[in-house]
């Protein structure tokens, strides 16, 4: 790559970390990357859990072709009916079970958990936000505020008052909601955090003191929602169904879109005191739904959900050779390979993007490598690139 070209990354392109990955992106399609110079990359993260469907699916670039001939913007969300922002309601309603079937489409994850804490505020009455400790919710204040990462928050603050933070998986911590509690809000599985999953004891005890306080369950499903675990949602593995949904990253299709999903009763709170309670000039964009239209049809019509648990069990068995790895956490296709150090993920990153294959850390884990491919990633690449992998971590 031209020094130049780099130069320019890196001074005109706001940075957000001292050493990013510089792969100079010419295409992209299933589950491949090729830089500028041709070599080709097998995405072993998708975009960070965004491309479950692969890259460019034809299907969603249809569904882009076919809105782009119809409209683009025409209104701020949620005042004039358009075909695309109708049809994702009705499809994410057909997924998901009756008490969530009223959606709001935003631009973003983040944006989806700031409108969802509003909602659980104004829906109540009620100031207290209880969140977790560990937790990622997005990047702007108030996901900031409710993000249980004192290291992100501590040069933003003040964030916002009255957020209280209990213990993922401890249930007498349970006993911070209360009657004061406009809501909590919980990621269904912790994904920044190095992939936590709740026990069932947990997960049902957080339900049920919820409903006894009045408390809102809002499970924010941005990273492990639309088949990423096997199930379309995550919460689907544990018989708990939340008052409010946050969804982004992979419903898009690779195009950028947010929502917040809760009963029609609970939303239309969002219509008066005040009118216009959310409001977002971009959100529910034509095209992006179209996307996401697409996106839900494919992930109805291929098998990859149900194959995402079997996949997942063959990366982790080809990678639980190696003697570097100390543990695997793992839901449907998505893994955290948890190393000695950070020196070492580091180094295991470096060999792999060498040799062509695309792996992660996690922002707060960063002991732990991160692999979580296209879901529509086959048996047969699946053992190439753990077998690259294997060769990286037994040779950092
Ligand atoms: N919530 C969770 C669990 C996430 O993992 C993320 C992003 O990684 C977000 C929210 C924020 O989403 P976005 O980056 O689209 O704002």
């Amino acid at each position: 790559m031209p020094d130049s070209r780099i130069n320019t990354f890196l001074t005109l392109q706001g940075q957000t970390n001292e050493s990013p990955y510089l792969i100079d992106v010419a295409k992209a399609e299933g589950i491949y990357i090729w830089d500028k110079s041709g070599k080709k990359y097998m995405d072993m993260i998708a975009g960070v859990a965004v491309n479950n469907i692969g890259h460019r699916h034809p299907e969603v670039i249809k569904a882009i072709q076919t809105q782009l001939d119809k409209h683009l913007h025409v209104m701020v969300y949620g005042e004039y009916i358009q075909d695309a922002q109708l049809s994702i309601a009705e499809n994410l309603a057909s997924i998901l079970p009756e008490t969530l079937s009223c959606s709001y489409i935003v631009n973003s994850g983040t944006e989806a958990n700031e409108a969802a804490i509003k909602l659980a505020k104004r829906y109540m009455g009620r100031q207290e936000i209880i969140s977790c400790k560990n937790s990622y919710h997005g990047s702007t204040h108030g996901s900031l505020s409710v993000t249980g990462n004192d290291e992100k928050q501590s040069s933003f603050k003040p964030l916002l008052p009255n957020v209280q933070f209990i213990e993922f998986n401890n249930i007498e911590s349970l006993n911070v909601i209360t009657e004061k509690s406009a809501c909590v809000i919980i990621e269904t599985i912790q994904g920044d955090a190095g992939l936590i999953k709740p026990t069932q004891e947990f997960i049902t005890a957080l339900r049920e003191k919820c409903t006894e306080t009045g408390a809102l369950l809002i499970f924010d499903e941005v990273q492990v929602g639309m088949g990423r675990t096997g199930r379309l949602f995550a919460f689907e593995h544990y018989n708990v169904v939340p008052d409010i949904l946050t969804l982004g990253k992979a419903l898009g299709g690779g195009m950028p879109i947010g929502a917040f999903i809760s009963s029609e009763d609970i939303m239309h709170s969002l219509t008066h005191k005040p009118m216009l309670g959310h409001i977002t000039t971009f959100g529910g964009h034509p095209i992006n739904c179209a996307a996401a239209n697409a996106c839900i049809n494919v992930l109805k019509e291929e098998n990859w959900v149900a194959e995402a648990e079997s996949k997942g069990q063959l990366l982790a068995s080809i990678l639980s050779d190696s003697p570097q790895i100390k543990e695997i956490r793992r839901t449907g296709l998505f893994l955290a390979v948890e190393m000695e150090s950070e020196e070492k993920v580091a180094q295991v990153v470096e060999k792999c993007l060498e040799k062509g294959v695309i792996g992660f850390w996690f922002l707060s884990t960063p002991t732990a490598f991160r692999l979580s491919p296209p879901l529509s990633i086959t048996e047969d690449e699946i053992k190439k690139a753990g077998e690259i992998i294997l060769s990286c971590l037994d040779n950092s």
